[in-house]
This record gives C-alpha cells, structure tokens and sequence, in this order.
C-alpha cells in the first residue's frame, strides 16, 4: 500500500464520519457567516506550499478557516435563492465518481458514463411524465442548457449561422420573470440583448400569449426572424407557472423552438397533483430541470432534454480525428451534443439518489415541503402585519411586511444576522418582497415554525 492511499484511507473515514455527523445536524453552524469579503483571504497563505503537507494539517484548517467562511447551502435553515440538497446518496455517488476520474467525451472513452446517463435521465423522465422520444442529456446548470438550446434554436431557423455567423436579427421571446440566464445565453450564442424580447405577465406572473403573439407579429413586421421562445414553469421569483399549451401553440403556429425552464419546479411534476404543470411541455424543443435544486442531488446536475437531438447535434458536433472511433456509427459521443468535450461521471449521484429514495422517498418529500410552503402561507395570510403576493404551487412564499420596502429589507438583514436561517428578496410589482424558498431534506416543521417565529419577532 503506497503511502499517500494509507494517507487517503484514515482521513477518508475519518472525513466520512464528519460528512454523515453535518448532513445529520448542520444546525450547529449559522447558515449565514458573519464576515468581509477578502476575511479568508487574509488568513490564508498567499503561496501554494513547496514541500507537501500532511492531511491532518490541511483537515485541521478546513475546520478552523474554511468551514467558518462557507454559507450552509446544504443547511436544513437555508431558505434562500432556491431550494438545495445534497442527500447522503448523493454525496456517495459524488465521491465514486471523484475516484473514477472517467470523461465521457465518446461511448468509448467510458461506455458506463453515456450509457448511465441515457439509463438515469430516461428513468426521470419518465417521472416526469415525458414522452419516450426525448433524448437527455446533463449539462452542469440549467443556464449552460439554455445556452445549448438556444444555439439549437438557432441551429433550426437559419443552418447557415453555423458556418456563416452573424445571426441575422433572430429574435428570442421569453417572460419578464424568466431567469437572467435566457438573456445571458441570447449574449453568449450572439442573438444580442437588444433581440430579447421581455413579455408581459398577468396577476399571477405568468406570460400573456396575446402579448406574445403580438410581439411576434411586429417583429415579422419589422423584418425581424422570431426563432425561439422560452415558457419558464417555476420562475425564480415567484414561482409562477407560464401557460406551456397556449405559448406552444404560438410556438408552433410561428415555427419557433419551445424551451421550457423547469429548472427549479420540475421535480415537482413526478407527483400527480402536480402534473399539470407540464401540460403542454411535450410539445417543447426541449427542456431543463435540475436536480441539483429540488431533487436531493448534490450540484452540480442539470438534466436537459430535447425532441430534436439531431438539431442539437448539428449545432455542436465537430469531430476531430484522434477521437473517432469504430463505434461512431452505433453509439452516442456526448461530446456531439454538447460545448463541453470532457464530461464527468454525474448521473452516478443521480443514480444513487433516485435508487436509494425511489419514487416513493422523493415524492414523500416534495409533498412534505409543498406542505411546508402551505403551512407558512397560511401563517402569513393569517397575520395582519404581514401580506402574500404570489400563489404558492410549490414549496416558494413570496411575502412582505405591510410597510416601506426599507421596513422589509431591515427585516429580512435582521433575520439573516441571527445565523439561524437565511432567506432572501426579490422585486415584484415594484415591491421588495421576501422569499422563503423551502426544500433541504432535512427541514423540519419545528425548523420552518421557528423561522417564522423569528421573522415575526424582527417585524418593526
Ligand atoms: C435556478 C434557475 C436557473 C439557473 O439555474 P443554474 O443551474 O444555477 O444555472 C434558471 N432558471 C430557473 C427558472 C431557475 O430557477
């Protein structure tokens, strides 16, 4: 045995036996660090080390200097952003997959890869109650998804960009709640933000077809090329859900590519009462969800799928010749579908996960949390100092002290100073608005009740 695995297997348990004493009871930790930014920094050294270190010293400051610096995503009292969790499985996964080191860049360079990802990604699909013919592939975030079918999109209305560039006024439609993401990936494949069309949403947040439809037409009008248009089910702020039927009926009518962006809320399409909120979306070019927010995996996984995987393949397929093989004709190379050529080991920690808990242990889940959501929007409809502003479909609250936008800031920055839980803001009707995003696996009742107690006790 060489040292350096003697070495490995000691702090290994010894790490192990940290990771299941965090993921048992975090809450020791303050979600949030009290700190400056450059604080870590300065306590630590400013060169790499020229003789190595032993992992007992190395351990010792991740405790002192490290841990004490890290935001608890993985905190059953994170409530910020969009729900997180890397459950005990998943973290398995994730280190076999650290230990493999395999890049499935084609079948061959490790035929388990691609063949676990096409086996977990159909497995989820059919969670989500997709149709057979979407193909599914994992992208790191939802964002470097929209940026693969946006280019897919692009690919489909005008073939000649690959070769040509320039991308000839295409224009791109998504909601004025849609996640910046869209935008940034319209920026990124070259569509220009100034082609970004933001649509207008009704009471609830959800995108106006009309209001697309018209969009569409003026642009025709003004000699513009419609080609893509993204229906968001579970935006960030809100959680509001676009209508997908009549947005893909536009989409249809105008030959643009639909992408839905499920990214936080499509887990909760594996439940029956919730499947509605897909409705439509096999109708879609392709869609994205990430299991690394609401589906217990660690991040990063973000599961992309599409109607066309042969568009797709046409944007990004260019082969040089040391990575041909004699399987080429008969097996799928990631690397085709993808910007990305080396890609690591990820649907193993989906894998685990969707073993381990099976339907039955992620549904559970998912409605404990939607149950959770309920139970704070209750407490907030029932408490005159306090007002909702969005429906609550998933686990998301959207709320605000009945006061100044600078009464709910101090109120939230209160309630963050304390450690004990971290929720954040957003804008909605021009009004600072609170968010309670739930959804670690180890969240409890007592943990969400006396959230609110404190969010009650910092109100002015
Ligand atoms: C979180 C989120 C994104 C971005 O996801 P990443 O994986 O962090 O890139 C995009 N769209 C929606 C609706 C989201 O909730």
């Amino acid at each position: 045995m060489s040292k350096s695995t003697d070495d490995f297997r000691r702090a290994g348990h010894e790490i192990v036996d940290w990771i299941a004493d965090y993921l048992d009871n975090p809450r020791k930790f303050p979600v949030l660090p009290d700190m400056q930014p450059g604080d870590l920094t300065k306590r630590l050294p400013s060169s790499a080390p020229a003789k190595g270190e032993c992992l007992d010293a190395i351990l010792s400051d991740f405790h002192k200097l490290v841990v004490p610096a890290v935001t608890h995503w993985n905190h059953p009292r994170f409530m910020a952003y969009f729900p997180s969790s890397s459950s005990p499985p998943g973290v398995l996964g994730e280190m076999l997959s650290a230990a493999l080191n395999t890049n499935a860049i084609v079948w061959k360079s490790s035929p388990a890869n691609t063949e676990m990802e096409g086996v977990t990604l159909s497995w989820l699909r059919q969670w989500l109650g997709l149709p057979e013919g979407f193909f599914g592939i994992i992208y790191d975030t939802a964002s470097v998804a929209v940026v693969h079918a946006i280019a897919a999109a692009r690919e489909m209305a005008d073939p000649e960009v690959r070769t040509k560039g320039g991308t000839r006024s295409l224009t791109l439609y998504a909601s004025e709640h849609a996640h910046s993401s869209i935008e940034k990936g319209a920026i990124a494949v070259g569509i220009g933000q100034e082609n970004v069309r933001k649509i207008g949403t009704d009471s609830e947040f959800r995108m106006k077809p009309g209001l697309l439809r018209e969009a569409i037409e003026a642009d025709r009008q003004a000699g513009k090329k419609p080609f893509c248009v993204v229906a968001t089910v579970g935006t960030t702020s809100a959680g509001s859900v676009d209508p997908v039927i009549p947005i893909a009926e536009v989409a249809e009518e105008y030959g643009l590519w639909l992408h839905v962006d499920a990214a936080y809320a499509g887990p909760a399409a594996i439940l029956p009462e919730r499947r509605w909120i897909l409705e439509g979306a096999e109708r879609a070019h392709s869609l994205v969800t990430n299991p690394h927010k609401w589906l217990l995996t660690p991040s990063d996984l973000s599961a992309f799928y599409t109607r066309r995987p042969e568009i797709l393949r046409r944007a990004f397929t260019l082969v040089p010749e040391y990575l041909r093989t004699s399987q080429d004709s008969v097996a799928t190379n990631l690397m085709d579908y993808s910007l990305a050529m080396g890609r690591r080991f990820r649907s193993l920690k989906l894998w685990f996960v969707m073993r381990y808990y099976g339907w039955e242990g992620v549904a559970g889940i998912l409605r404990r949390d939607i149950a959770f959501g309920e139970r704070i929007a209750k407490a907030v409809d029932a408490d005159p100092r306090f007002e909702r502003v969005a429906p609550v479909h998933f686990s998301l609250v959207c709320f605000r002290y009945k006061g100044s936008d600078e009464e709910n800031r101090t109120l939230l920055d209160r309630v963050n100073a304390t450690g004990k839980a971290f929720l954040s803001h957003t804008v909605l009707n021009g009004r600072y608005v609170i968010r309670f995003a739930i959804g670690n696996f180890n969240t409890t009742q007592q943990d969400i009740d006396e959230i609110w107690d404190l969010i009650c006790q910092s109100a002015p």
